[in-house]
Formats: structure tokens, C-alpha cells, sequence
């Protein structure tokens, strides 16, 4: 098959020819029809702790059709059968997985992150308990937004939001944008949202922000003028970015007594000042991935017509223009969600 390989930090991916995935007897193998280009991706292959190994094919919003059915299962799939999986293949046995949580299986394996070969293929391995038919009248383009969607549905959910609670949103990239959708839908009442990219700034607008305030704002500022758009101060504080210093502002912006959700992943050593979090009170809560459950809502909501994230795609290419869209994106950020069509 072909696949775009990550071979090296700071050179840009190549199209190979690629062996085809093999599938094992638990598991399917999924011919993609899009994967969404994620920040992680475009982070992890820059170095760092996230750096895969070479010879990694990225990708971990994926869709396609089953093509391939493992021996053993005796389940409801068939070929042609349209789905999406969590980007893991794990046990299926543990109290984890049985509870839809395979991230935390100690036998959890990532896809497109280095363990199994993600979606910027034409093919895809994935695992039956991870796996999801997408209903009847779920487009391609709703299906590969599940997994960012559901990464925003999730750091809501863990949260102690409740309809009508004053939110603030740090950050309108996509977990962001994902985050501020599903706000919108649960009845938040205020949604104000902080972002430097004036195109940002607008699909934040267009996906629920009830107030946009510029991401370089100082803190106290930003209090003030959280007061005056909404008369208060939030309840919770989103963060959608992932980089050091975040925690902090977030503490001093954040009210006695309020919950700042970290969904922004970072993986750089980070300071806080540990005296503002106690003479507040603050919780601070980490969130990370999705469990199935939160795949199969944002599926369900769709197919009911209650979730439309059409707008979050601004572009969509085939598998050939991936290596230098790739690198473009590394330092553009007017963009949301970029879509890999590898059958294009
Ligand atoms: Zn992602
Ligand atoms: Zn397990």
C-alpha cells in the first residue's frame, strides 16, 4: 500500500510503499477513507518525548470500510461495513477495557503514535472492542471528526460543568473548537473564548464563543473584561493549548472555588506557583483521550442531526500532497482540521 512515513525529526514525511497490515485474529483491517491531520501528529514529529520511532506512518482520526474480518470473530461485522476505532488495540479483558477505557489497559497499544501504523495509509489495522459502525447518514467527513470531537465531549464530561455554568476557553485550535461545540450543546451559558489567530477567532465564533478575547491578553485584563461581557467570573476554565505557562495563567485568571480542565497535552516541564491554587482553592483536573462511550455520542448526536461540525474541515488533499502540507501546517495555524483522502 501506499503510506506517508515518518522517518526523522524535522524532514518531512515520505511516500512509500508500504506492506500491507496483516490482520489478527481479534481484529479487522479498515480501508481509510479520510484521517484528519492532528496537532499531536505535527508536535510528536518534531521530537521530544512524543517523537515516534522511524518508520512510523502517523494518523489517528481515521475512517474507512472493513475489508478484512479476523478469524475469530463471530461478530455483527461485515465487509463494506463503514467505521471508526479509537486509535488503540488493547486486552478487551481488563477492567479498563471492559469499562470502554482502553487507554489505561497496561496492554494498550497506540495507533499511529509508533505501536500499530496509523491512517495516513490506505489501509489500517484496528482492534473489534475498539470498533464502531458508523450509522446510517454519517458522512465521511462527520465520521473522521469523531475522535477530535470526542477528546472535547470528553474534558467536558469529566468536568463538573453544569447547564448554565459561565465558562472560559483557552485556545481555539481544534480541541479547542471541539470543546467550545460541545459547550454550546450541554447549555453553557457564557462561552468565552481566548485565541491570537484571527481565523480562529472566527470558526470560534461560528462553532458557539458567546465573546472572542484576544490570547495575548494579561490576565487581569482578562478578568475585567470577563466581567463585563458575562457579569461574573467563570466556573471553568477549558485549556485547549498545551504549552508551559498555560497552568499558571489559568490559576490566576481562575475564581475561588473553580475547576481549570487541562485538555491540552504538553510535554514540557511546566511551573506553577502552588500558593495562588491553595488561597483559591482551585481544582485542577487532566484530561486525556476518550472512552468509547464518548465515540459512540458524538456518533449518535450526528446521526440525530444534533452535532454539525462541517465547519471545523478547511481542507482536504490526497495522501501524494501530504509531506508538504504537513510541513506547511507546522507553523500555520489559520487552519482547523486538514483531511487525508488517501484513495484521491
Ligand atoms: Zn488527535
Ligand atoms: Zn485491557
Amino acid at each position: 500500500m501506499k503510506a506517508a512515513v515518518f522517518n526523522e525529526p524535522g524532514k518531512p514525511l515520505s511516500i512509500e510503499d508500504y506492506k500491507d497490515p496483516k490482520c489478527g485474529n481479534n481484529e479487522l483491517i479498515l480501508k481509510v477513507q479520510q484521517c484528519g491531520i492532528c496537532g499531536t501528529d505535527l508536535h510528536a514529529s518534531e521530537g521530544g518525548p512524543l517523537q515516534p520511532p522511524p518508520g512510523t506512518i502517523l494518523g489517528h482520526e481515521f475512517s474507512g470500510e472493513i475489508v478484512e474480518i479476523g478469524k475469530n470473530l463471530k461478530s455483527s461485522w461485515k465487509i463494506g461495513d463503514p467505521a471508526v476505532s479509537l486509535p488503540f488495540i488493547a486486552c478487551g479483558t481488563c477492567q479498563y477495557c471492559i469499562n470502554g477505557n482502553p487507554f489505561f489497559c497496561s496492554n494498550s497499544q497506540t495507533t499511529g503514535m509508533g505501536d500499530i501504523q496509523g491512517g495516513y495509509a490506505e489501509y489500517v489495522r484496528i482492534g473489534l472492542p475498539e470498533s464502531i459502525k458508523i450509522p446510517k447518514g454519517v458522512t465521511w467527513d462527520f465520521a473522521t471528526l469523531v475522535e477530535p470531537l470526542a477528546v472535547g465531549l470528553h474534558g467536558v464530561r469529566i468536568s463538573k460543568f453544569k447547564q448554565g455554568h459561565n465558562v472560559l476557553v483557552i485556545g481555539a485550535g481544534p480541541i479547542g473548537l471541539s470543546t467550545i461545540q460541545w459547550l454550546r450543546f450541554f447549555g453553557a451559558r457564557h462561552i468565552v473564548v481566548t485565541e491570537v489567530s484571527k481565523e480562529r477567532k472566527v470558526m470560534a465564533e461560528k462553532m458557539g464563543a458567546t465573546n472572542i478575547i484576544d490570547g495575548k491578553t494579561p490576565s487581569e485584563e482578562l478578568i475585567n473584561m470577563y466581567r463585563k461581557e458575562t457579569g461574573g467570573s467563570p466556573d471553568i476554565i477549558y485549556e485547549c493549548v498545551g504549552s508551559p505557562n498555560v497552568i499558571q495563567n489559568c490559576m490566576e485568571i481562575a475564581p475561588p472555588f473553580s475547576e481549570i480542565v487541562l485538555i491540552g497535552v504538553c510535554d514540557k516541564p511546566d511551573t506553577f506557583f502552588p500558593f495562588l491554587g491553595s488561597t483559591k482553592e482551585l481544582t485542577l483536573k487532566f484530561s486525556i483521550a476518550y472512552l468509547k462511550d464518548d465515540f459512540q455520542f458524538t456518533l449518535d448526536m450526528m446521526e440525530q442531526g444534533r452535532m454539525n461540525p462541517s465547519s471545523m474541515i478547511t481542507q482536504q488533499i490526497g495522501l501524494e500532497s501530504l509531506p508538504k502540507t504537513f510541513e506547511l501546517l507546522k507553523n500555520d495555524k489559520s487552519q482547523c482540521k486538514v483531511m487525508i483522502c488517501p484513495g484521491h
